[in-house]
């Protein structure tokens, strides 16, 4: 079974929070006897996951590698690990984060550093580190992590995997611990585009738990995944591929921009100049949702509660200050402050007036092209310590992924090659929304 592998390598990659072996079996257990009865099964039946554990999942822990949460079981699933289950999915365990999905290389997870699996020395991106190293270490065959600035395809870039952040609103967000609202989505990652187009087309659809998922029909993307690219008009910012950006994630990108383009792709320049505007912009509104979102962590309902405290304000002032790590903490600081009466107008509105700007051009961007191609990282996954004792710096390398969630937009990274110290290299694919089966088709095309 999986669990040889993960006992193999699990040692070295640490990808795991949790792991839920015995639940497994018994699952495959049903799962065979129901394939002895002739039922009918779906093509996902049998097949081991790995679930970021930010995603609520029945009596198995589920702690968004905080403190705060160390002992948290929700009492329902997740609509995705509902979903998954109704199809015979099997959860071979949880996967180690970001501490609430706060970073871009699952370093500040309070219990453990995921390495990646291509080079261990290097950080597997973030937050959702610890579902794509599952991946690409073959601990899981597929999984689902969180985006809300690249937290699904910056790690696939890292690890050399695929991953997808769907259109905001295509997958239901109801268990999903939030950080960000209103640019929480959850995706699958894989090996293959096809095997995360089959976890897409599992997981999305309207929910009425959750009041922002869409009621949209989504196109069948496994039968896009037959079609060709040939007219297919693909748009390159040139605001991705200024300074900042290295020089062999240019060229990688480009070389599989020509690929495409021989075989019938039309490639144009174009421009977003607003781009400029997207890290203010995302990090002044993800923290301001996220001061608000964790104020329920207050040591009263459930998770971590400080031992000693006085009376009531103290304790909620020791559970927090204990149970939160630092970047968490930095985040609800920066948040309640550019939501504080006086800095609102400033910061928040602004913030706000930016993220229209951004959506609008990238909406104008779309009447030029059917798809736009970037990097999905400046770099190459990076090394353990490199950018964790400067927050701007970390938060510099999110440039590419952030204004897709800010926007709305579907993306997906793709792996495009190699960069010179062997760490893969990622392409992101963006589209209008709802284009998943438009990005899909591409995707599987190039690879
Ligand atoms: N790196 C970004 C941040 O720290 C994005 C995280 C995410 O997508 N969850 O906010």
């Amino acid at each position: 079974s999986i669990y040889e592998r993960i006992d193999a390598v699990e040692d070295k990659v640490e990808a795991f929070v949790t792991i839920t072996k015995e639940q497994a079996y018994a699952k495959a257990k049903e799962i065979d006897e129901k394939f002895a009865r002739g039922e009918k099964l779906h093509p996902l039946a049998g097949i081991p996951i790995a679930i970021k554990d930010n995603i609520c999942t029945k009596d198995v822990l589920t702690t968004c590698s905080s403190k705060m949460l160390y002992n948290f079981v929700p009492p329902y699933d997740a609509t995705v690990m509902q979903k998954l289950n109704d199809c015979g999915a099997i959860l071979v365990g949880k996967t180690n984060m970001d501490e609430f999905a706060m970073g871009s290389s699952t370093e500040t997870s309070y219990f453990k550093k995921t390495k990646n699996p291509r080079g261990l020395d290097r950080v597997p991106g973030g937050s959702s580190g610890g579902s794509a190293a599952a991946v690409a270490a073959g601990e899981a065959p597929i999984s689902l992590g969180s985006d809300t600035g690249g937290s699904i395809r910056q790690p696939a870039s890292f690890c050399g995997v695929v991953g997808l952040k769907p259109t905001y609103g295509a997958v239901s967000r109801y268990g999903l611990v939030a950080f960000a609202s209103s640019l929480d989505q959850i995706g699958p990652f894989g090996r293959t585009v096809e095997d995360v187009a089959m976890l897409f087309s599992a997981i999305c659809g309207r929910d009425p738990m959750d009041a922002t998922s869409s009621k949209h029909e989504h196109e069948d993307v496994m039968a896009a995944l037959n079609g060709d690219v040939k007219g297919l008009r693909i748009g390159i910012p040139a605001e991705y591929f200024g300074d900042g950006i290295d020089a062999e994630v240019k060229e990688s990108v480009m070389a599989a921009v020509k690929k495409l383009e021989e075989q019938g792709a039309i490639v144009k320049e174009i421009s977003l100049p607003s781009t400029k505007y997207a890290l203010p912009a995302y990090y002044i509104i993800a923290s301001a949702e996220a001061s608000s979102n964790l104020a329920r962590f207050d040591g009263v309902k459930y998770g971590y509660r400080a031992k000693e405290f006085t009376d009531l304000t103290d304790m909620y002032e020791r559970t927090r200050s204990e149970g939160f790590g630092e970047e968490v903490k930095r985040r609800i600081m920066l948040g309640t402050f550019v939501l504080s009466s006086g800095y609102y107008d400033a910061y928040y509105n602004r913030a706000k007036l930016l993220q229209r700007q951004i959506a609008d051009e990238f909406a104008k961007g779309f009447e030029e092209c059917d798809i736009m191609i970037t990097p999905t990282s400046p770099s190459t996954a990076f090394k353990f310590g490199a950018n964790s004792s400067d927050p701007v710096k970390m938060y510099a390398a999110d440039i590419c992924t952030i204004n897709v969630n800010i926007a709305g937009l579907p993306g997906i990274s793709v792996p495009c090659g190699v960069g010179a110290d062997g760490m893969p290299i990622g392409m992101q694919m963006i589209g209008p929304k709802f284009s998943e089966a438009t990005l899909l088709r591409t995707a599987a095309n190039y690879e």
